[in-house]
């Protein structure tokens, strides 16, 4: 038997219908057109193609994208100036900063320094706290498009057991919080788990955020979980020439895919959830911003 794929492209199509279509009543109703901030340093590649790729989707659900490219040797001064500037801008509804920052940058003091309101990457310490208090927080989207992805396979997740792998800021935490808020009984595994493959084997639902390829063989899924592969890693794949690679997740997909109930794809699964839900978050602060009703 074999999972059933969940498929990440079209849940995040479907998000991005719903924001445009928030976006055209906002601008056809109020006069409002929500904006994104996108904030670079240096040029690292892979974070120039995601700023261009959350550029070009912010454009295209009808939203004003400002991109601020700054050289990699700009000072944390220069850096928290443009944010003050951010904060205060009227037109700019969401500010990111895109992740990681050079090291003579103090990345916790440029997060926390960005108004919660437009913290539409989720990782203001008051985001943080109001998430882990079941209170109306900014979710990191990550987290937050496994939780859409899981709702629409799952439905109610009340009492499942739910093993998170992996213990980051950005994926893991949050997540496991989502899933507590689900009513799920949740594990948080990590780098010191004793015995991690029994861990996972007791999942209904299974989050993989480690960034280990393959690392997690279909035994240790249970018949019948749902398991969602947050990893993005990029492996040698000599069969399609040399010097070729190709992208996995952290979950051995072949040997899971026979055992699971669901799985997500890499790539194809979560990935192109996390950019729908950023614009997903940006429309939800441009509404809150102004008082209206936010998108559910
Ligand atoms: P981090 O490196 O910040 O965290 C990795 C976590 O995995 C840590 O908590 C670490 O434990 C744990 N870990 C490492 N090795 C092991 C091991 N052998 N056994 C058990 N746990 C282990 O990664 P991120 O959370 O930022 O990202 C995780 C993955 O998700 C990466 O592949 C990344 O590329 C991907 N990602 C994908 C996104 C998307 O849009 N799809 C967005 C963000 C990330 P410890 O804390 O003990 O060190």
């Amino acid at each position: 038997m074999s999972a059933t794929l969940i498929d990440g492209k079209a849940f995040a199509a479907t998000i991005r219908e719903k924001v445009a279509g928030h976006v055209r009543h906002l601008h056809g109703e109020h006069g409002l057109t929500p904006g994104l901030a996108v904030v670079l340093l240096g040029e690292d590649p892979a974070s120039q193609v995601y700023v261009r790729n959350k550029g070009k989707q912010t454009v295209e659900a009808g939203m004003a994208s400002f991109e601020h490219k700054l050289p990699v040797e700009t000072s944390q001064a220069e850096l928290l100036a443009l944010i003050a500037r951010l904060n205060a801008a009227p037109a700019v509804h969401g500010i990111l900063v895109q992740l990681p920052l050079p090291a003579h940058i103090d990345a916790g003091k440029v997060l926390d320094a960005i108004d919660p309101a437009k913290d539409v990457d989720g990782f203001h310490v008051l985001n943080v706290g109001r998430l882990a208090t079941g209170q109306k927080a900014m979710v990191p989207c990550t987290p937050l498009g496994c939780l859409m992805m899981l709702r629409g396979h799952l439905g109610d997740m009340s009492g499942a057991e739910a093993v998170v792998v992996g213990r980051s800021n950005i994926v893991g935490k949050p997540m496991a919080q989502l899933l507590l808020g689900e009513n799920c009984t949740v594990t948080i595994a990590h780098s010191r788990t004793r015995d991690l493959g029994e861990v996972c084997r007791r999942a209904d639902i299974l989050v993989a955020a480690v960034g280990r390829a393959q690392m997690i063989p279909g035994d240790w899924v249970r018949p019948g979980a749902t398991v969602i592969d947050v990893g993005i890693n990029r492996i040698a794949a000599p069969e399609r020439g040399e010097g070729k690679t190709r992208l996995v997740g952290d979950v051995d997909f072949d040997s899971a895919v026979g055992v699971a109930g669901a799985i997500t794809p890499v790539p194809g699964g979560v990935g192109p959830m996390t950019i729908a839900c950023l614009l997903a978050n940006t429309v939800t602060a441009c509404c809150r911003a102004n008082d209206l009703a936010e998108p559910e």
